[in-house]
């Protein structure tokens, strides 16, 4: 049985970015994954994903989110692939909203640009949007949107190049304990791994039960649309990426990139899913169109145009919605990185290199205390 010093069982978001942290310090590291990354089965596909750094879902995100930033940054000039463009992101609710109160919170803790703009600057601003007087935003200059798939495409390309071994189309059937080693068996053959860690997004949960350790993750079948849209109101060059809060939902999009439409996906709902037998047909609920579209009439309607293409993707939601970044509590060379909750792509580098230096040094030069298992016991 061939032995490495790190097995990553899952290499799409964040186990392909611990594959190259680690291969890139030296570590012999074999990367696993049922598919061949990055590919549209799991959580990682659909062209665009969005980062924010003042973050509404909690302020302790905000070094993460700074330091993935700069990892990113680093990422682009390492691959030669442009990754990230600074659209902007505009968060939008009602004056009340919880969520913008965040933002404007934790843009002011850690001296984040912000503006802060009433309902009808943001009108006069981008006369694509129409927002109710009672609305306000704030507009992150800074942030943007990611390319997830070329991200992920350079991470691989680097790993490999570091010397990391990936094994793909290679599904993992058990994971086992084997005193202060871990034996990881796939079809054909058995892996054993000084360390290992688990980053299999959507299909984290049983391989985590057979470390014995049970993790409250509940798989979400979630889609996103691209529209038609007018370009000059909605193109890249001056609309930014956006989230919209509104009483009983959260929608987020992007603006049109080399003409592709507005993309848009709804944040909250979504069907709780089985992630082998998940149905994989855009528009067979009608609210995978209905609910984007009627977001767009009311908010944005010179981008509610024909619908140019829509997928299925997987959000893995905690009870909480905070991520699950921890060392297994018997056996510290175990680490799992599970439930990002449909906001963790951003964080992806970040999380790729706290987890090579959990697995390395013993403890990653982040605060991951808030993503500790221990807060659901
Ligand atoms: C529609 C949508 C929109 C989103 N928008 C945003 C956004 O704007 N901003 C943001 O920050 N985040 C966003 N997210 C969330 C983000 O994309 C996810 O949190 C992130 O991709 C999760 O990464 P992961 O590594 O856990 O999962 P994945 O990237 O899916 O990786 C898991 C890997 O494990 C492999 N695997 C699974 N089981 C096995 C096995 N048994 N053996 C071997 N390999 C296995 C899979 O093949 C896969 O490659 C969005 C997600 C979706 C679905």
């Amino acid at each position: 049985m061939q032995t490495y010093e790190v097995i990553i069982v899952g290499a799409g978001s964040m186990g392909m970015a611990a594959g190259y942290y680690l291969a890139r310090r030296g570590i012999s590291t074999l990367l696993i994954d049922a598919f061949d990354p990055p590919h549209t089965m799991g959580s990682h596909h659909g062209d665009t994903r969005i980062i924010r750094h003042a973050y509404g879902e909690g302020r302790q995100y905000v070094p993460f989110a700074l330091r993935a930033q700069e990892l990113w940054a680093e990422l682009e000039q390492a691959s030669g692939v442009k990754l990230f463009s600074q659209t902007g992101v505009l968060s939008a609710g009602a004056h009340d909203c919880a969520f913008l109160r965040e933002v404007r919170e934790s843009a002011e803790r850690y001296s984040l640009p912000l503006e802060v703009l009433t309902a009808q600057q943001v009108r006069e601003r981008w006369a694509g949007i129409e927002l109710p007087d009672h609305f306000y935003a704030c507009l992150e200059p800074a942030s943007g949107v990611l390319y997830p798939e070329k991200a992920i495409h350079a991470y691989r390309q680097l790993a490999a190049a570091s010397g990391a071994t990936l094994l793909t189309n290679t599904k993992v059937t058990s994971l086992q304990m084997d005193g202060e080693e871990v034996v990881v068996r796939t079809d054909s053959e058995s892996y054993r791994g000084q360390k290992l860690l688990v980053s299999a997004g959507a299909w984290n949960k049983p391989l985590l039960q057979d470390l014995g350790l049970s993790v409250p993750l509940v798989p979400t079948r979630k889609t996103i649309a691209w529209f038609g849209a007018d370009e000059s109101l909605y193109g890249a060059e001056r609309f930014p990426a956006f989230v919209f809060h509104l009483d009983d939902s959260m929608f987020y999009g992007f603006p049109s990139i080399d003409g592709a439409g507005v993309k848009i996906g709804r944040h909250d709902g979504g069907q709780a899913i089985d992630p082998d037998s998940l149905e994989r047909t855009f528009g067979c609920y009608l609210s995978d169109e209905g609910d984007v579209r009627s977001f767009l009439e009311t908010y944005m309607p010179q981008a509610a145009g024909g619908l140019r293409q829509g997928k299925v993707c997987i959000y893995t939601m905690t009870p909480d919605e905070h991520f699950i970044i921890d060392r297994h509590p018997d056996s510290p060379h175990i680490v799992f990185a599970a439930g990002f909750s449909g906001h963790g792509f951003k964080f992806a580098s970040a999380v790729g290199e706290a987890a090579c230096q959990l697995l390395i040094d013993g403890e990653s030069k982040l605060d991951l205390s808030m993503f500790s298992l221990s807060r659901f016991s």
